[in-house]
């Protein structure tokens, strides 16, 4: 059993100022029962927000925050860089000042609650604990169609994702310290986490719904998140192009061999439409084809130019050890 370890639980915002006043009370309280129960040290625990170049009061309502309590931390971005980025900086920013760190979404949609388990998992030895939602009612049914649609199509693609997880986790230091090796553009932590290995476990609970603000994840963000995961971590798009191209060969064989018989047998060759619609069908295809190789080669264009992921434009006063 391990000691009482230093926590920090890393918030990303974009414009969350209609319910993180909410939220602060209640992670400052679930760090106070933490304490309380013996799972964090107190002195160094922390909880870092990090606004994701929010336009409305989010910062100032941070840096009230962080005014006001010595567990309260917060960075903010130059600018709106997506939720992935805003947690990797989150993550650059308490690597080396804590024994482990909770990701969890700004609207506390996921059960803080069981991040008390999550601890206790640590405290047995695992490094890594996912939050797995095992309830997603709350959430709308047109949301629920093209989360279970994606993750489908991920895990088809060979993606190892875990099913209703996103990015409620627990990360030990040292399982920490191996994913910030990962220096992807196009980041996707939930595809990256299953190949660090370490011992992992998983804690469920069910979803519930924003109590206050509107969703920073509408259906454009979500279709750019999962053609990322898709990306960067499956080559079975460009093969699936390959199959397609040798199905398409095999069938235009077969039609030669057709149209031969038929000249042999002195019928004259007809259908014009039938002639445009295969036209136009192979068209199609070599368009999605050269689509994808383009997606490929736009990440690999991206990824080489090696652009900072995240500019920090300013932080809170960094707080001494708590008393
Ligand atoms: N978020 C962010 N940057 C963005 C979009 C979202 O930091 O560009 C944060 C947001 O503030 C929240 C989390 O990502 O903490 C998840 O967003 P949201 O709850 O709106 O997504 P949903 O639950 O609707 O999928
Ligand atoms: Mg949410």
């Amino acid at each position: 059993m391990k000691s009482k370890p230093s926590i920090y639980i890393i918030v990303p915002c974009f414009n969350e100022e209609a319910i993180l006043a909410f939220s602060n009370k209640k992670l400052e309280d679930q760090i106070t029962k933490l304490a309380n129960n013996n799972l964090c040290c107190p002195l160094n625990s922390r909880i870092l927000y990090i606004d994701d170049g929010s336009t409305d009061g989010t910062w100032r309502l941070i840096s009230s925050f962080a005014e006001r309590s010595n567990f309260v931390e917060g960075i903010k971005l130059s600018r709106n860089k997506g939720h992935q980025n805003a947690l990797l900086a989150g993550l650059d920013e308490c690597v080396n000042k804590c024994d482990l760190c909770i990701s969890i979404d700004a609207d506390l949609q996921d059960n803080l609650e069981v991040s008390s388990q999550m601890v206790e998992h640590y405290m047995a030895g695992y490094d890594i604990v996912y939050g797995i939602r095992n309830d997603r009612s709350s959430d709308s049914r047109s949301k629920r169609f093209y989360a279970n649609f994606f993750y489908s199509l991920m895990l088809a693609m060979g993606v190892e994702i875990i099913p209703g997880h996103a990015d409620y986790r627990l990360i030990s230091q040292r399982a920490l310290i191996e994913l910030l090796r990962y220096q992807e553009r196009a980041l996707f932590l939930r595809g990256i986490i299953p190949l660090l290995g370490f011992k992992t476990a998983a804690v469920y609970y069910a979803r519930t719904a924003r109590l206050a603000g509107s969703s920073k994840y509408p259906f454009r963000k979500s279709l750019a998140l999962a053609v990322d995961g898709i990306i960067s971590f499956s080559n079975i798009p460009l093969r699936a192009i390959a199959y397609l191209g040798c199905a398409m060969a095999l069938l235009a064989a077969l039609g030669i061999i057709a149209i031969f018989i038929n000249t042999l047998q002195g019928n004259t060759v007809q259908g014009w439409p039938s002639l445009m619609v295969a036209l136009f069908f192979i068209g199609g295809c070599q368009l999605l084809s050269i689509g994808i190789l383009g997606e490929y080669l736009g990440r690999i264009y991206k990824e080489v130019k090696q652009r900072p992921r995240y500019h920090l434009e300013e932080r809170t006063k960094e707080h001494q050890e708590n008393n």
